[in-house]
């Protein structure tokens, strides 16, 4: 084993949701270890195209709403139309609502539920019908979740779809291994971007999810580098279907 299998020379990494927080922290970690990368977003990507440019690598620009599964194979032709190819997936779009268990209304569980795990699902699907067309394999990450683990408190819809997400990484890396195709996922723990702005701004919740953790701080983009970087190299081929936790130590108190 050597660092050259962490290298992601001449491969492709498609990652959904990466105009912003840790889907921008994992393009930028993928494009540094030698990807180049497909985004696909909901609005302009300017920022990733910059910092993924200045590393060398090459950025197309996809413009999707995946909460809409019916362009999930139309987003693969397109990333195919710019690259050629697509050899790893970060499925990393994703939304949260919060409200109590009691009031919480359909709308807030289809939209939680169809972008984090049926998106997740069917867009792993159609890309892997194109790995085993390219026959050399290929690398899916999911992002699961602290609740994929545990049950929250007033995000009944969010916990269902990450501890969903862990379910069919598992679901998925056992069909599709014998294909070449590593399935797996990270979970990141309390991590400082967009999504965890109501946590942060609520002075007794930010205070006692601190005091929780282990490596006593809230976690960043660049916190999911390493990870992803080897999920999406050969130094994980024979790691399948496992639930990354990258939580400063959140699950293990
Ligand atoms: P974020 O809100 O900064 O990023 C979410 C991304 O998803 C954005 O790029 C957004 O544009 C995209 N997105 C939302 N709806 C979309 C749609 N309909 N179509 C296409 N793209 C869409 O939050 P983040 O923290 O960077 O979240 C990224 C992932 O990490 C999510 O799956 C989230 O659930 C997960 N996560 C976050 C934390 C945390 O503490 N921040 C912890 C665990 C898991």
């Amino acid at each position: 084993m050597t660092t050259e299998n962490f290298q992601l020379n001449g491969q492709v990494a498609m990652v959904t949701g990466c105009n912003t927080g840790l889907g921008q922290g994992m393009a930028l970690a993928l494009a540094q270890a030698g990807a180049d990368i497909v985004g696909v977003n909901l609005s302009d990507p300017a920022d990733t195209r910059v910092a993924i440019e200045a590393t060398g690598r090459r950025f197309w620009d996809i413009r999707a709403n995946l909460s809409d599964a019916s362009c999930l194979q139309d987003v693969i032709q397109q990333a195919l139309g710019h690259a050629g190819k697509i050899n790893i997936l970060v499925n990393n779009a994703g939304i949260i609502r919060r409200n109590d268990a009691i009031d919480f209304s359909e709308k807030d569980w289809d939209d939680v539920v169809n972008l984090n795990l049926k998106t997740t699902f069917f867009l792993a699907q159609a890309a892997v019908k194109q790995f085993i067309k390219q026959g050399k394999g290929g690398k899916i990450i999911n992002v699961a979740s602290m609740l994929s683990f545990q049950g929250g408190v007033r995000v009944p819809s969010y916990t269902a779809s990450k501890s969903g997400v862990m379910g069919v990484t598992r679901a998925m890396a056992n069909e599709w291994a014998a294909h070449g195709v590593n399935v797996n996922a990270i979970a990141p723990g309390y991590m400082a971007t967009d999504n965890a702005t109501a946590l942060r701004a609520d002075a007794a919740r930010n205070a006692a999810i601190l005091e929780r953790i282990p490596a006593n701080r809230w976690g960043l983009p660049s916190d999911l580098a390493g990870p992803v970087v080897f999920l999406a190299s050969k130094a994980s081929d024979y790691v399948n279907g496992y639930t990354l936790a990258v939580d400063g130590g959140w699950l293990a108190r």
